[in-house]
């Protein structure tokens, strides 16, 4: 049996079907081994010449065997799919459970962990949990029940011959529980090696496009052979123990079986004891049935540690406390007044802060950009707002009330977001665009939204139209097609704040000014942000916020910054340069 917080429940959830299924395989165990008597019967009769004159001893026997195989194929069929169904709803249960919880956790979870190793507690540990609660269930309870039975039965026979031949039977015990802690081991380490396999792939497949601009397939190679080796040695170094169980269980029992030969014989022809040729023969058939539960028990014990291993895994995952809860809650309506009060921070794991002392307010309404050069800090500022992380209390308001006190769902609820790397789903271009969604979207707002976002034209030369599929399984995008209809996606939501993280960077500077010119229309009277490391992104913007090295160095507009700021007067000296220069080409 296999314990723990996240398992227990099972046991009643689906007693009936353990009930049912472990009654079914008792029943099974308990008929197949009436069939050795029944042969040692028949060996007997035909030994002292008795079955020749009565028929009947042939016929009552094939009529029990006939009934025997009935009830062993519907014990069969009932206990298989009680017991590994159970096996396959576990799995399923926990699986939904963990997807349910991995959706909780925080970002920088997702930051730290990498996605192939996520997906081996999703595939081969869930895996081995299910053949423990299968496979495991069946061995258990063959090892009780058949083994039970099994040796009753010799004990009546023999029992001088059963205790002999137990003797190593409970050394073989023995020594799979001492095998089985060492597998243990060696099985979380192979569990391991396989997130590693999988990590590598997976980012590798992610990354083939730099991988082949950078002709690195070669290197990639190698580096995947080194960690498909290890990988290896680690199943390997599971797999001899596994061996070295089996090969000992079988390699004991066949002695085991010869000495009883040997022993039987002298039994019937050197003493003056009651053992018949028919006895032998059911003793052996009997001790044969012995096998598959001592066995059972080397794999149970290799089976459980695995699981245990993996259950283990699976727990640290459900154990993991999303960084990002609900304290004490003040609910309210967001309307779209932003203040920043004398904010700094930084990451979990850094040692200096990203962003220093940050102080502004963005009042309802206003449309303000966010400026600073690459790695200023104006991402993590944004993420902040989006609270994907947790800040010191009242460093960041929302219509004056702390961002920590009001329901984070809520704070997400009301920004629309168009995050720096764009992501989009492989689905369609028209689901792609209404995921804030879940019911029906009318049509013409998604057009309306791509028209603003100035993606529609694109989006209609495609042969399937916003039915298109996009990503993996379809149609690849060009960054600023891409960049657009993530617009799209945020502006169908139009919410209180809207957030554009660097999102018109790679469309040119003409569909740019479009987008931004119905950006203004659309967003009148509500909070908009643009973050950009571009002058014409932001300067007719209310407000300029210029961040540089996690600082606020400069706030106006564009006249004032441009009259006192010298960071922001040698910005606009650089991109008009390198404007001119382009123009040029
Ligand atoms: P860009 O214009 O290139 O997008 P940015 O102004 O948005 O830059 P940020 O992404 O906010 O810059 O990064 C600011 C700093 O924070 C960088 O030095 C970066 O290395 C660091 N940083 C960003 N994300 C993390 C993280 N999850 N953990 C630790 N450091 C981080
Ligand atoms: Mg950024």
């Amino acid at each position: 049996m296999l314990f723990g917080k996240y398992v227990n429940k099972f046991y009643t959830k689906y007693f009936w079907f353990f009930f049912f299924g472990v009654i079914a395989l008792i029943v099974v165990d308990y008929f197949q081994l009436l069939i050795p008597e029944i042969f040692g019967n028949i060996i007997d009769s035909v030994d002292n010449g008795s079955i020749f004159n009565d028929k009947s001893i042939l016929n009552t026997a094939i009529t029990w065997i006939g009934a025997i195989a009935v009830i062993m194929f519907t014990g069969r069929f009932t206990w298989r799919y009680c017991i590994f169904g159970v096996g396959v709803r576990i799995e399923a249960d926990m699986r939904d459970m963990m997807f349910s919880h991995s959706e909780k956790l925080s970002y920088s979870y997702y930051k730290k962990h990498k996605t192939g190793a996520l997906m081996a507690l999703y595939t081969n540990d869930l895996q081995t949990i299910r053949a423990f609660f299968g496979q495991g269930t069946i061995m258990l309870i063959d090892f009780i029940f058949l083994g039970a039975i099994a040796l009753v039965k010799m004990f009546i026979l023999n029992w001088a011959l059963t205790l002999i031949t137990l003797i190593p039977a409970v050394g073989i015990g023995v020594a799979s529980l001492f095998l089985g802690q060492k597998m243990e081991n060696k099985f979380a380490i192979r569990q391991k090696a396989y997130e590693d396999l999988s990590d590598f792939t997976q980012e590798n497949f992610t990354g083939i496009s730099v991988i082949k601009a950078f002709v690195k397939e070669e290197e990639e190679k190698s580096a995947f052979t080194q960690i498909n080796k290890d990988n290896y040695n680690k199943n390997m170094a599971f797999l001899r123990y596994y061996m070295i169980l089996n090969v000992a269980i079988t390699l004991i029992l066949n002695l085991i079986i010869s000495f009883l030969f040997a022993g039987g014989v002298y039994l019937i022809k050197g003493t003056t004891l009651d053992f018949s040729i028919g006895d032998l023969t059911a003793f052996v058939s009997y001790f044969n049935s012995l096998t598959w539960p001592m066995m059972a028990i080397g794999q149970l014990i290799n089976l459980r540690s695995q699981a245990k291993a993996s259950l283990i895994r699976v727990s640290e995952l459900l154990d993991e406390a999303p960084e990002i809860v609900d304290n004490e809650i003040v609910d309210s309506q967001i309307e779209g007044k932003i203040e920043f009060n004398h904010l700094s921070f930084k990451y979990n794991d850094a040692d200096e802060d990203i962003l220093k002392d940050i102080t502004f307010t963005i009042n309802k309404g206003q449309m303000v950009g966010i400026l600073g050069k690459t790695g200023s800090g104006k991402s993590t500022l944004v993420d902040l707002l989006l609270r994907l992380y947790n800040v010191p209390n009242n460093s960041i308001l929302l219509d004056d009330k702390d961002i920590m006190k009001l329901p984070y769902k809520k704070v997400r609820e009301s920004i629309g977001y168009v995050p720096q790397d764009n992501f989009l789903f492989s689905d369609t271009v028209r689901n792609n665009i209404a995921f804030a969604f879940d019911g029906d979207v009318d049509d013409k707002e998604i057009i309306k939204s791509a028209t603003l976002s100035d993606v529609h034209d694109n989006i209609v030369e495609f042969q399937h139209g916003y039915q298109t599929i996009l990503g993996e399984r379809g149609v690849t995008l060009s960054g600023g097609q891409k960049q657009r209809v993530s617009i799209a996606r945020a502006l169908l939501k139009n919410p209180p704040i809207m957030i554009f993280d660097d999102s018109v960077s790679a469309v040119d500077t003409k569909t740019e000014e479009k987008i931004l010119s119905n950006l203004k229309s659309l967003r009148k009277g509500k909070t908009t942000i643009m973050v950009s490391h571009r002058i014409s992104t932001v300067k007719d913007l209310d407000l300029i916020i210029l961040l540089d090295e996690g600082k606020i160095v400069g706030i106006g507009n564009n006249e004032s910054l441009l009259k006192d700021n010298k960071l922001y007067q040698e910005m606009v000296r650089l991109q008009t340069l390198e404007a001119e220069v382009n123009s040029n080409d």
